[in-house]
């Protein structure tokens, strides 16, 4: 059985139809991280004992005929920002090195009820600041169709261990790109849902005004399949929102006459010339379905990228204030309180997490607030403007997700606004709170390449429906 090559849809039916066991399909995933995961170093924490405790649960509902959930049996991995009981949750930071989660975050639970065996915890950057995944405490996850490149970041570990077939599907966070931009990388599929179309509860925070939660799978399918899974209102996070804002579109969903926008201000300078070429291709392979090509302009996207290093660190600032070695994780146990937070912090934080604590503190500072947190704020809002006037004259928007393929390992590390440009197009996805997909559209010398798909608010399951169209291409 190639367990590899098959859909999540082709595994429950194996599973229904008893021609292989849960138990059978989370050796084989467990027996691949052992074979693999030295090399690619996705996980942080395997957890092979749990994993087949679930498999066994699941084969025993099975063996008694009861009526299969969704995700019956499938192994997946969680991003080590989203707590799963019992396992530990760092984040990718020393500060967290040994906190245990005590509860499972709402995705969690609602993943857990649909049968997923969950096989272990992901790398990340440290609080899932940085497009690399270099940025984690711990180790250095690499990219599996080029070990001597970048997964991408901060889901790295999520996309790595999906396209090194260590998982059948994933859990990511994106809070500017950290799910499309991975995925990107390693050629695997990832949906940053709308803006509250995921509970965040139980996601570590980094940006809550800009955080999602959502699904990297190797097609489109088990995408939308994991995505159906984890959306919905949830009393723990107010952003959430009632899943019947989502309308399912039918299977009549047509490309002829489909307006498709070309934002200028995407396709220009900074962007590689190979990439561009291969977003270039697909689109013209829809235009030959029947669809549309319209050319739009996005006038405030060459300040987005300001704006959200101002609000993302202005809130991370913020949120990462909790973790002060009394109430979370690491304490360094030093002789006053004082001195206790600032060891604790010193020691805990990497220096990524510490210049971008300091640069939001400085934004939200009295004397500075009016004059960049609150001007980003504007902005802000005239970049989801920018987004409603579009989607008034289009259906959807293509973009690339990254201006380049995945990077060599290192050499992007000594230079933060190098590695910030590796977001360019995804933060103002962000920052207007539309939902994006990135799919694989081609490859540069065996290096994978994504396409961008946005759509309006509540458009998550049409993008889907696009994009699995787009994959037949
Ligand atoms: N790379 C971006 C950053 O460093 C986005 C990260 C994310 O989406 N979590 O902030």
């Amino acid at each position: 059985m190639d367990f590899v090559k098959m859909t999540i849809q082709a595994l429950r039916e194996g599973l229904e139809k008893k021609e292989f066991s849960a138990m059978e399909l989370c050796d084989f995933y467990l027996k691949q991280i052992q074979k693999k995961d030295k090399d690619i170093n996705a996980f942080l924490q395997i957890d092979a004992d749990g994993a087949k405790e679930q498999a066994k649960v699941i084969d025993e509902k099975i063996s008694k005929g009861e009526k299969l959930k969704s995700l019956v049996g499938i192994p997946c991995a969680i991003k080590d920002a989203i707590l799963v009981k019992n396992l530990n949750c760092t984040s990718g930071s020393k500060i967290l090195e040994n906190y245990k989660a005590v509860e499972n975050a709402t995705c969690v639970n609602k993943l857990k009820a649909e049968g997923v065996v969950i096989l272990g915890k992901t790398n990340m950057d440290e609080f899932a600041m940085g497009s690399s995944t270099e940025r984690s405490a711990f180790k250095i996850t690499k990219n599996p169709y080029d070990l001597t490149k970048v997964p991408g970041g901060s889901s790295g570990g999520s996309a790595a261990a999906v396209a090194g077939d260590e998982a059948v599907f994933s859990l990511g966070s994106d809070t500017g790109g950290s799910i499309r931009q991975p995925a990107s990388f390693c050629g695997v599929v990832g949906l940053k849902p709308t803006y509250g179309a995921v509970s965040r509860y139980g996601l570590i925070a980094f940006g809550s005004s800009l955080d999602q939660i959502g699904p990297l799978a190797k097609n489109v399918e088990d995408c939308e399949e994991v995505f159906k899974a984890i959306t919905g209102k949830d009393d723990k996070d107010a952003t959430s929102v009632p899943s019947d804002k989502f309308k399912v579109q039918s299977s009549k969903f047509k490309v002829e006459g489909l307006r498709i926008g070309i934002p200028r201000e995407f396709f220009g300078e900074g962007l590689d010339k190979e990439v561009k070429k291969i977003v270039e291709s697909v689109i013209k392979k829809i235009e030959k379905q029947g669809a549309k090509i319209i050319d739009i302009s996005l006038p405030t996207m060459p300040f987005a990228l300001a704006c959200y290093y101002i609000i993302a660190t202005s809130e991370a600032s913020a949120n990462l204030a909790r973790f002060d070695g009394v109430r979370y994780g690491k304490s360094s146990k030093a002789k006053n309180l004082f001195s206790d937070y600032t060891q604790t912090r010193g020691e805990g934080f990497g220096e990524e997490v510490k210049r971008r604590i300091m640069l939001g503190t400085f934004a939200l500072s009295s004397g500075y607030y009016d004059a960049y947190y609150l001007k980003a704020q504007k902005v802000r809002a005239k970049i989801k403007q920018d987004f409603e006037n579009a989607f008034t004259k289009v259906d959807f928007i293509f973009t690339p997700v990254s201006p380049f393929p995945a990077f060599d390992i290192g050499v992007k590390m000594d230079d933060p606004l190098q590695m910030y440009l590796a977001d360019i197009y995804t933060v103002p996805i962000n920052l207007a709170g539309v939902p994006a997909l990135s799919m694989p559209a081609g490859r540069i010398n065996d290096l994978p390449v994504g396409l961008q798909i946005i759509g309006k608010h509540f458009s998550d399951f049409d993008i889907l429906q696009l994009a699995k169209i787009i994959e037949k291409f």
